[in-house]
């Protein structure tokens, strides 16, 4: 059980306290949401009204796509109970762009890095698709 207020969420449980990241965000301040609103051009590789995928800027892969949602999440420690629908979405656009990649049945690798500590550099959630090249594990 959830009780909302203006800035935080609070657990009945009391085990934690979560920021709400959307909604007040200035988006001017986030590159991937200028991105997302068009204000700075990407290799985009497929959209809908709530995910967009597009080529990386610096890829690690000969594929290396990032999914994103349109609004903005700054980590994946933000994500609520009602972003499950948005974070399978990210999922689908996953699959259908390694697909068109054509790195479905060889395989391919996604990626969430959350917060500095693993490696977070742009603070909007994003899926990294990678694929083309052999992958290891541990990823290091
Ligand atoms: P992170 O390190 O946060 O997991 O991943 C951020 C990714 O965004 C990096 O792989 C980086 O190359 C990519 N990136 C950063 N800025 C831009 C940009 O302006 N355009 C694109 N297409 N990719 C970017
Ligand atoms: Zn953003």
């Amino acid at each position: 059980m959830w009780t909302a207020a203006p800035w935080l969420m609070h657990s009945s449980g009391g085990a934690r306290w979560v920021e709400q990241n959307y909604g007040e965000y200035d988006m001017t301040d986030c590159i991937f949401c200028k991105i997302a609103a068009g204000e700075i051009p990407a290799d985009i590789l497929y959209e809908n009204e709530d995910v967009l995928a597009f080529r990386d800027l610096n890829p690690q892969a000969p594929t290396h796509v990032l999914v994103i949602p349109r609004r903005h999440i700054s980590t994946l420690n933000d994500l609520q109970p009602e972003d499950a629908e948005l974070v399978g979405k990210m999922s689908l656009a996953a699959k259908t762009v390694a697909r068109q990649e054509g790195i479905a049945e060889e395989g391919y690798r996604t990626v969430f890095n959350c917060n500095a500590g693993a490696g977070q550099t742009v603070f909007h959630i994003h899926m990294h698709v990678l694929g083309g090249r052999p992958m290891h594990w541990p990823p290091g």
